[in-house]
């Protein structure tokens, strides 16, 4: 699956799982924006690109920022001509039990994932209906798309509330030839993990391994940590499938942890 000549918006991509997909993409061909929060680690993981010949750019973005949303696509519009990938992955993980739930951190998390996710979704596709050659919507979504598990209230209600999001896009850009899909991973050694380890750890009386062990890796058949190449496989695997065959699905990656 090759993306020669395609031009990927990757948000949340100065780290972790968006950063490896920014890779994995730029290798395959693709010109790829590597849109963040963190306008340094965009910029810097745009240099690593192009420093190995790709085509790529940092996007200071804050997905919840319409503005700055509309303005960062824009501007990849303005460099590169068009969009024909979105991968709306930025998110941030708050743990808690839900009668401790600030409603402060409860909104920003809805912000960052669902409003993010939306206001990427129209931006792109304004451009991608105008241009007439149809394009690929991926939402970083996760087990916790289909599955719940204590402390995490608002990441399990956003997670769900993207496949519903992918739904509606599948329908509504089929007639474009813009498709919609969801990936689902398990848990990824990233920094959004590496921090809930000892959180975890201090809300549910468990030592960090303990956690690891009888947690996050209790449901996977081997006992193993989903990696950030399995991920950016299954996003290029959605990013370079060129049919609405493939559309409005959500896929877990998750070591078994959960089974359709
Ligand atoms: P990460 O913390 O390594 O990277 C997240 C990136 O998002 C950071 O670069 C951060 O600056 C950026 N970001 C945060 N808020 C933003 C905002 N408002 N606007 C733009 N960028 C913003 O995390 P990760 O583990 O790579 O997570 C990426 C996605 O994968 C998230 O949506 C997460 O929910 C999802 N996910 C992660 C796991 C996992 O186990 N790591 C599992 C399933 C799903």
């Amino acid at each position: 699956m090759r993306l020669d000549g395609k031009v990927a918006i990757v948000t949340g991509a100065a780290s972790g799982i968006g950063k490896r997909i920014a890779e994995i993409y730029a290798q395959n061909g693709a010109a790829v924006a590597i849109a963040d929060l963190n306008p340094d680690g965009a910029n810097a993981t745009a240099k690593e690109l192009t420093d190995k010949g790709a085509k790529a750019i940092g996007v200071k973005m804050d997905v919840t920022s319409e503005q700055a949303v509309d303005d960062g696509v824009a501007a990849v519009v303005k460099q590169f001509g068009h969009v024909d990938i979105l991968v709306s992955n930025a998110g941030i993980q708050i743990v808690n039990p839900i009668d401790k739930f600030s409603y402060a951190d409860w909104k920003k998390l809805i912000a960052i994932h669902l409003d993010g996710a939306f206001l990427t979704t129209r931006a792109c596709l304004k451009h991608m209906y105008a241009r007439g050659k149809g394009g690929a919507i991926i939402y970083m979504g996760s087990v916790h798309s289909k599955e719940a598990s204590k402390l995490k209230a608002p990441y399990v209600t956003a997670k769900h509330g993207l496949i519903g999001l992918a739904k509606v896009i599948a329908k509504e850009g089929a007639e474009h030839g813009v498709r919609a899909n969801v990936i689902c991973p398990g848990f990824v050694r990233t920094p959004l993990v590496e921090k809930q380890i000892p959180e975890q750890a201090a809300a549910l009386g468990l030592s960090e391994s303990d956690v690891i062990k009888k947690v996050m890796l209790k449901d996977t058949v081997d006992g193993k940590f989903t990696t950030v190449d399995d991920v950016a496989a299954c996003a290029l695997f959605f990013a370079g499938f060129e049919t609405n065959a493939l559309t409005g699905q959500s896929l877990v990656v998750s070591h078994g942890w959960f089974m359709q």
